[in-house]
């Protein structure tokens, strides 16, 4: 059997991350994989969830099977921070493990419901976008995004490629802290989308993973809420791995939002149904500490300070790296986690050869892996390497 398949490269991060941890340089720099890191490089559990997890250890009194769905509590506090105050009955939604078995999902329903819908890419996206949704058999097509060189979204280009998109076609849009590029659209690029994505009938596919690390909890999802309200349907993938630190307990959810209550209603049951057939009940430790974080005025307390050093420290690597590097000045008005530098792939492996300097080849780098005691050796040996 096993003698039919194909060899496959190694994933590159795994490879990366190897070559990392096999540098003997003392002084090597961590920008690869996505992953928060403090001012000494650790990416500690956070306060609030190890509060949380006591709590759970001393209350917790058994570990039965929840549903298919999840825990419906989480998911109705996470609803509360993800969508705000949304009109509730038009959407439905279910735990699923990670942001990824969000978009996994997501792509299984979009499948089930019209196998002929398309689902547009920005490029560059996630690269994991692309195998998650051809997984599900869905065709999918690309339109421009950013232009690396200059570090401008290319806005224009993005909304003359979706005109030719049909009815039903799926558009995926990152709420905030676009990954790799770390540029977001404007409140009045995100109207203007609106208005296509109503005029041509398309189905916004929304993947929030890193809100609370752009501008804040609210702000970051602020401008998703306003097409939320002005579109017929629409579905949203969410994580809490990075704004929870919940990395390795695999949580996240997705919800839909159907033209009428009984759309919402029916689409839950074809969630379930995929969800059993895929993996059957969601792991349950990391909602269960979602869940009592935000079930606890206390706890949401401690968990939003944390969150908000968090995000006050990115911001403060972005500052600080444009202000070393000034060809670099667009990555400071960019937010969340990554920046897309303008790199190409000899001066990526030039930097951890040389330097032992590591970012993805595509020239993403990590903004938290920056420390005020790395950044200034990054900037200088970044310089050679930039035009202007
Ligand atoms: N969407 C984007 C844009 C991401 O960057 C990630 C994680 N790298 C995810 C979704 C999924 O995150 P997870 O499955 O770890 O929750």
């Amino acid at each position: 059997l096993f003698d039919a398949l194909d060899d496959q490269p190694l994933d590159a991060m795994l490879t990366l991350l190897h070559l990392l941890r096999n540098d003997p340089r003392s002084d090597k720099i961590d920008l690869g994989i996505g992953v928060y890191g403090d001012d000494n490089g650790c990416t500690p559990v956070m306060q609030a969830a190890k509060m949380a997890e006591r709590n759970l250890i001393e209350t917790q009194t058994s570990k039965a099977y929840l549903a298919a769905e999840g825990d419906a509590h989480f998911i109705n506090l996470l609803a509360q921070r993800v969508l705000g105050g949304a009109e509730v009955n038009r959407y439905c939604g279910v735990q699923t493990p990670g942001g990824t078995g969000a978009l996994r999902l997501a792509a299984e329903l979009i499948h089930k419901a019209n196998p002929e819908a398309r689902v547009w890419l920005g490029t560059p996206t996630w690269i994991n976008h692309h195998a998650l949704i051809r997984s599900a058999g869905l065709h999918i097509l690309e339109h421009p995004f950013f232009d690396q060189a200059t570090q401008s979204v290319l806005f224009d280009e993005m909304m003359t490629a979706l005109e030719s998109a049909r009815t039903g076609d799926v558009v995926l849009l990152h709420a905030c802290c676009h990954n790799p590029t770390g540029a977001d659209f404007t409140p009045a690029q995100w109207r203007t989308i609106g208005e296509l994505v109503n005029r041509k009938g398309l189905i916004p596919l929304i993947d929030i993973a890193y809100q609370g690390l752009g501008h804040g909890m609210e702000a970051d999802a602020a401008a998703m809420r306003t097409l939320l309200d002005s579109v017929p349907e629409a579905i949203i993938a969410a994580s809490c791995s990075k704004n929870f630190g919940l990395y390795r307990e695999r949580i996240g959810a997705l919800w839909v939002k159907a033209d009428s209550a009984t759309a919402a209603l029916r689409a839950r049951g074809n969630l379930i149904l995929i969800a059993r057939a895929m993996w059957s009940m969601p792991p349950d430790h990391g909602a269960a500490v979602v869940r009592t974080i935000l079930d606890s005025t206390d706890l949401t307390q401690i968990w939003l300070t944390e969150l908000e050093q968090m995000r006050t420290r990115l911001n403060s690597m972005r500052a600080e790296l444009a202000k070393a590097v000034p060809q670099l000045a667009s990555v400071a008005q960019q937010s969340g986690m990554f920046a897309l530098l303008p790199l190409n792939r000899e001066a990526v492996a030039d930097l951890r050869v040389k330097h032992g300097i590591y970012m993805v080849e595509n020239g993403r780098m990590n903004i938290a892996g920056l420390q005020a005691g790395n950044l200034p050796r990054f900037a200088a040996a970044l310089k050679p390497y930039l035009q202007g």
